[in-house]
């Protein structure tokens, strides 16, 4: 049985989504905790990378082009990373999309591309890095739930579908992998203030005041909150971990009863 070695030793981390709000506070809080980490940053479009760079210097971030639904594109990033610097040390799985609408009628074509991006991205890179740790000592993996798996969200079917898998795989990964020494676990954040989350406010299916209300601590968490709790799974301080969902959501979900009452 291997002893993974994770985010403390010097290595690269990979983070796809890291254009995202997530994903760049998750990026920003690795290549900040340990001056070792290289950031290998994930997203679609030229550019995407430019402010951490610009941060952090290129010889520490390599702006990564991939298109996570796309097998082949995950493929091409893995070796361009591969040719960049090893061994890679940790992935955190941020790509991910959420589309809305009522269920009766969501269209075949949406309800495939969420589950191309959330879950088969997910998985494609799960297994490109996995692949890699392997042959390289070990690692650790964070993939990106949400508390949509633990409740019933109207609007929201593919979405919530593809987070509650997204949990069932990291449990099936950490259990296959575990000996090898890769620990693979996921968060499952509560709403979080991000361009996802504002979208989703700006186009009026969710009310920020209500949103807020969800959680015990009445607000939304800070990318940076969540970042947190990713680097501790990442850590070596988190070493006895695997295969677990850890909510990082304010009480959203231990939250049942409307508290405290109305003044
Ligand atoms: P975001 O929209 O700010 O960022 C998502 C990023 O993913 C974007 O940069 C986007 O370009 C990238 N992306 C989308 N499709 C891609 C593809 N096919 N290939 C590569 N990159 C792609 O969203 P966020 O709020 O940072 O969310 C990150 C993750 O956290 C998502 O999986 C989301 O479901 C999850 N999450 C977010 C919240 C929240 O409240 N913000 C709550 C729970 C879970």
């Amino acid at each position: 049985m291997r002893l993974a070695v994770t985010n403390d030793s010097a290595g690269v981390a990979i983070v796809t989504g890291s254009a995202g709000g997530i994903g760049s506070a998750v990026a920003t809080t690795l290549l900040e905790d340990n001056p070792q980490t290289r950031c290998a940053a994930v997203d679609l479009k030229p550019g995407h990378a430019e402010s951490l760079i610009g941060l952090y210097g290129a010889d520490r971030v390599l702006e990564v082009l991939c298109d996570v639904s796309q097998p082949e594109s995950v493929r091409r990033a893995m070796d361009e990373i591969e040719k960049w610097l090893t061994p890679v040390r940790s992935l955190v799985n941020c790509a991910g999309i959420q589309l809305a609408g009522s269920s009766v009628g969501f269209p075949p074509e949406d309800w495939q591309k969420v589950l191309d991006i959330n879950l088969s991205g997910t998985f494609f890179w799960c297994q490109a890095a996995g692949r890699h740790m392997m042959d390289n000592q070990g690692g650790a993996i964070v993939n990106l739930s949400s508390v949509s798996e633990f409740f019933g969200w109207p609007l929201r079917a593919p979405y919530a579908a593809t987070k509650a898998a997204v949990s069932a795989l990291t449990r099936t990964l950490a259990a296959e992998w575990a000996h090898l020494g890769i620990r693979v676990n996921a968060v499952a954040p509560g709403f979080i203030d991000t361009p996802l989350a504002r979208e989703a406010i700006d186009s009026g299916r969710l009310s920020k005041p209500a949103a807020d209300a969800l959680h015990a601590q009445l607000r939304f968490g800070a990318a940076a909150e969540l970042a947190e709790a990713i680097a501790f799974l990442l850590s070596s301080r988190a070493s006895f971990i695997t295969g677990e969902t850890l909510k990082v959501d304010g009480g959203l979900t231990a939250k049942k009863l409307d508290w405290p009452p109305p003044e």
